[in-house]
Formats: structure tokens, sequence, C-alpha cells
């Protein structure tokens, strides 16, 4: 498969899972911040859905900018700006790119985190988006620098993302609205950290 055929495979997947894991991601937001994660993030990917055809006729930087300017105009909460901003730069690093190699997939990881540090101006250990997504580009390059395939780095990188947002339970929320709970947001698992793990295992089912 070419690559823009799997980065659309992984829009695809990533929009699937927002709406399958809708109402749990939404509960998790209720618990510690103001239960609408779930409705945010389908909200904005079935925007993407609906441009479905007009995404496949770009190329693989303007469809990911395209994907990222839907997430920030479609979506009200913290997560739009974040997940759309992510978005925004991963679509700058592979500029005139038709094909991806792993180097490029870290890249692109990079970018991710790159667009949610430069919006929210978090860092990991404060139970957000970054607590599965910096993880689990470690253990990608940890695993390409071990020379590992990339379906086999990225194996690790997802069961990272999820190891990731399993310590988000253990963690105090100190940014957006669960930093409002203070000591009483642990115990619970971040919802921002579990739709990037989704967003993961989005890419290497598409791989
Ligand atoms: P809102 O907080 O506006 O209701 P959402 O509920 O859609 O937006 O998203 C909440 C998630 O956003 C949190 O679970 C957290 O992971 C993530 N988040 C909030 N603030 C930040 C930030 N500054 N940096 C990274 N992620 C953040
Ligand atoms: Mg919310």
């Amino acid at each position: 498969m070419a690559a823009k055929e799997k980065v659309l495979k992984f829009i695809d997947i990533f929009g699937d899972k927002m709406q399958e894991h809708r109402q749990a991601l939404t509960d998790m937001d209720q618990a510690i911040g103001d239960g609408d994660h779930g409705i945010n993030m389908s909200r904005g990917m079935k925007a993407v859905a609906e441009k479905r055809e007009e995404l496949a006729q770009k190329n693989i930087s303007d469809l990911l900018k395209d994907v990222g300017m839907t997430l920030v105009s479609k979506v009200g909460g913290a997560s739009g700006p974040l997940y759309g901003t992510a978005f925004l730069k991963a679509s700058m690093v592979v500029k005139g790119k038709e094909e991806l190699n792993a180097q490029d997939l870290s890249d692109m990881l990079k970018a991710l985190e790159d667009g949610v540090v430069t919006r929210g101006k978090a860092t990991t250990g404060e139970k957000t988006i970054l607590d599965s997504l910096v993880p689990a580009i470690e253990a990608y390059d940890r695993a390409l620098a071990a020379q590992k395939p990339i379906k086999e780095a990225m194996q690790e990188a997802e069961k990272a993302a999820f190891e990731g947002v399993e310590y988000t339970k253990t963690i105090i929320a100190t940014k957006g609205r669960a930093s409002y709970l203070g000591e009483r947001s642990i115990g619970f698992q971040d919802p921002g950290a579990t739709s990037m793990a989704y967003l993961i295992q989005s890419i290497q089912e598409a791989l």
C-alpha cells in the first residue's frame, strides 16, 4: 500500500475508534472534567470523515493539514486545538513527501508532540495527552535504534501508550479542567491520554 493510502487508512481507523469509544471517553471526562471529550473527538473526526473524498484527492501533507484545520474549527473543547495543531505540525514535516520511511514516522510523531506542547504548554506527568504520546515516541525510537521493523516498533509504541494511560491514574492533573480537582484527580484515567493511545494504535493498525 502506498504511504498516502496508509495515512488515509489511519485516519479512517482513528475516526472509527473515536465513534466506538465516544461514551467511554465522555464518561472518563465526566469524572475529572466536564464530560465532553468523547463528544468532542467524535464530532471532530466525523467532520473529517465527511470530507473523506476531498482528502483522498490531496497529497499526504495537505490532507493532514486539512484534518488539523477541521479539528481546530469543529471542536470546541481544549482537545480540538491540541489535536488540530498536532496534525498541522505533522503535515509540515512530510511536505513534498510521497513515501514515508520509519524515520519519517518518527518525525511525524515528534511533530504531533510539538503541536500539543506548542498549544498546551504541558509536559509529561501532568495527566494530559502527552502522557501516552511521549512514551510511545520513546518506545518507537528505541525499537528503531534496535533495528526493529516499523510495524514492530509501532506495536511497542502502542504498548507504551497504553501503559502511559495506566500511569495517568496515579498522578495529579496540573493542566486543563481536571487540574481544578487537584489531588482528587488521582485514581482517574485521563481521557486525552486515552484518545491519544487510540491514535497511536490506529497508526499501528494502518501499517
Ligand atoms: P475540555 O477540557 O475543554 O473539556 P476535552 O474534554 O475535549 O476538552 O479534553 C480534555 C483533555 O485534554 C484532557 O483529558 C487532557 O488530556 C487534555 N489536555 C487538557 N489540557 C491540556 C494541555 N495543556 N496539554 C495537553 N493536553 C491537555
Ligand atoms: Mg472536557
